[in-house]
């Protein structure tokens, strides 16, 4: 079955372009001009993955992007005209899977497009994979993994996270205490290094404290090993 792509962009030429790039490359596509068809196309036909441009005529990508997080975890690539949007993006609260800056080739989109998918694959890997008796029983950790549901729990309170989010996190509750480097984060979780930058790995992370420190401000959860990389705090 074709992946289906729904692409929000207000610039005709550049729309096309993606279109035409993505359909070659065997995508089935869709696209919209505004905010407001974009959403409305997702709600009423769905889709594997969305593009959108984060300024539109209706309404901006940093508003859209969360909305449609609400009731869907569907990877989100965002397209930014300018630079310094990128550590907004970056900083991923608003719940995106990826960016490219304008101008970018069709073609580097599309591969992005196919990476992002790929990644958003469910881990086949078993040793990557956390029971539920692992991470609560054994560790004591105040955090409950839900494989089916792409789910954590912590201290009872459902995270809200992005799927990039939650492969981190499963990662981290698998052995509390144990430091991996944010390319071993990266290897681990999308499977793919070199389509994702350290840098990103960072910003996961700070969106993830930010959301347990939301439920416990006191407690931080994920402690940095400098030069290192992260761990999960082993002592609860
Ligand atoms: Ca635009």
């Amino acid at each position: 079955m074709k992946k289906r792509i729904i692409v929000i962009e207000d610039e005709p030429s550049i729309l096309d372009n993606i279109l035409y790039s993505l359909e070659s490359d065997g995508f089935d596509v869709c696209g919209c001009p505004t905010g407001g068809e974009g959403e409305a196309e997702f709600k009423k036909n769905g889709a594997d993955l969305i593009v959108m441009d984060v300024g539109l005529p209706d309404t901006s990508g940093f508003e859209l992007c969360p909305r449609i997080r609400q009731s869907s975890d569907v990877p989100i690539i965002f397209l930014t005209a300018r630079a310094e949007e990128v550590d907004r993006i970056v900083g991923l609260e608003i719940g995106a899977d990826d960016y490219m800056v304008k101008p970018f080739s069709p073609r580097e989109l599309s591969a992005r497009v196919r990476a992002v998918l790929r990644r958003y694959q469910p881990v086949v890997d078993k040793s990557a994979e956390v029971s539920q008796t692992e991470s609560n029983g054994r560790h004591g950790i105040p955090f409950q993994v839900d494989d089916e549901r792409v789910q954590v729990t912590y201290f009872g309170d459902v995270l809200s996270l992005s799927s990039t989010e939650f492969r981190l996190l499963r990662i981290l509750c698998r052995h509390p205490g144990r430091v991996y480097s944010r390319s071993q984060l990266m290897d681990i979780a999308w499977n793919e290094p070199d389509a994702a930058m350290e840098r990103t790995v960072d910003a996961h992370i700070k969106s993830l404290r930010g959301k347990m420190r939301e439920v416990r401000e006191e407690i931080d959860a994920i402690e940095t090993h400098r030069g290192t990389g992260y761990a999960l705090k082993e002592n609860w």
